[in-house]
């Protein structure tokens, strides 16, 4: 099979060719046609993420060690079973769902896979992913259906889809004429503002510095528009009832904790990076909510597979792009130059 690792990390990926896996027990091996190209894949490939103060978490501590294949948005057909493995036949269509536990704790057996804290197996955060043409995945279970849509728009869903939903979730009870402010509309963002409204929240207040993606958002069904760096973004946003925060910076994170009316909540997705430095009271006076929000769970997934399916999603911007030029799509992302998702292609890797 050929992957594009992370040979060293900040350095651009490599293709190498390594012996496609034999699936064992209950593993499945599968070829992948589609594979999303994420924001966190960024910070991987650096190397850590940045926790303030100059402090980092480095990925090697969770497994993550070069050579390393990214790639955790895998859609692909089921090419080979390992013997136990049941539930799923070769040459089926499959999303992969890659926020995988390690199967046999509490929350892993409660379908909280995204809480395990005993060996995680994430592919392409710390098991290998799907910048390649085949990715082993460990039970069939975590296969879903997403049959009736678009390849590239379902490989999306697998972290951006469910991480949106999983964040929307985490809202208080919002009432019709409440406001719910989407902080940053890269990919997960635009996410976030279509999946708040396939589960019909109206008042949508899309914010970004880039007006492109601003137009963006308002197609996928942003009422408002803020560009933060405008002097009167705080002012516009005050009130709000929550607020998802995909960005997660300490200025995006100052900025939507204080737009919340009393009993809002403030959603942390981004893993920009730094610290929150916040006076305690006001927390309490303004019964507030800090809470964060790491991708989602399988039942998560599947229920944003069936809003898709449904045609109640609307999908974001994707441009496909042949696997040969995911540096070029890491390189424009950092840059910000990326409206909605690039969706590498691996249908004809070798090219
Ligand atoms: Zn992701
Ligand atoms: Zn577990």
């Amino acid at each position: 099979m050929l992957s594009w690792q992370i040979i060293e990390h900040g350095k651009p990926l490599q293709r190498v060719t390594l012996d496609t896996p034999k699936p064992q027990g209950r593993e499945v091996l599968v070829r992948v046609t589609r594979s999303g190209v994420c924001h966190s894949d960024l910070h991987i490939w650096q190397g850590y993420f940045d926790l303030g103060g100059g402090k980092r978490f480095y990925v090697k501590e969770r497994g993550c060690v070069p050579p390393f294949t990214l790639g955790h948005e895998p859609f692909g057909i089921v090419e080979a079973l390992g013997p136990k493995a049941k539930g799923v036949k070769v040459g089926q269509k499959r999303l992969v769902h890659p926020w995988i536990g390690c199967g046999k704790c509490a929350v892993c057996k409660a379908g909280q896979d995204n809480y395990c804290v005993s060996g995680s197996r994430i592919l392409g955060v710390n098991r290998a992913g799907a910048y390649s043409t085949h990715v082993l995945v460990p039970d069939p279970k975590y296969l879903v259906d997403a049959s009736g849509i678009d390849e590239a728009f379902a490989a999306t869903l697998a972290c951006s889809g469910v991480t949106a939903y999983s964040a929307s979730a985490k809202l208080p009870a919002l009432a019709p004429s409440d406001r719910v402010a989407v902080i940053g509309c890269g990919g997960v963002g635009m996410a976030g503002i279509a999946v708040l409204r396939a589960k019909g929240v109206k008042n949508i207040v899309a914010c970004d510095i880039d007006p492109l993606k601003l137009q963006s958002a308002t197609k996928l069904g942003a009422k408002l528009t803020v560009n933060t760096r405008e002097a009167d973004a705080a002012q516009k946003l005050a009130g709000v009832a929550g607020v998802i925060d995909f960005v997660g910076t300490p200025a995006t994170a100052a900025l939507g904790i204080a737009a919340l009316r009393k009993g809002g909540r403030y959603v942390l997705v981004g893993l920009h990076g730094g610290e929150l430095v916040h006076p305690l009271p006001p927390i309490a006076q303004r019964a507030i909510g800090i809470v964060g929000s790491y991708v989602g769970n399988l039942a998560e997934l599947k229920a944003v597979v069936a809003l898709a399916r449904k045609g109640k999603l609307k999908p974001m911007p994707v441009e496909t792009r042949p696997a040969q030029e995911v540096n070029g799509a890491l390189d424009d992302l950092h840059a910000g130059r990326v409206v909605g998702r690039i969706v590498l292609s691996f249908e004809r890797p070798a090219a």
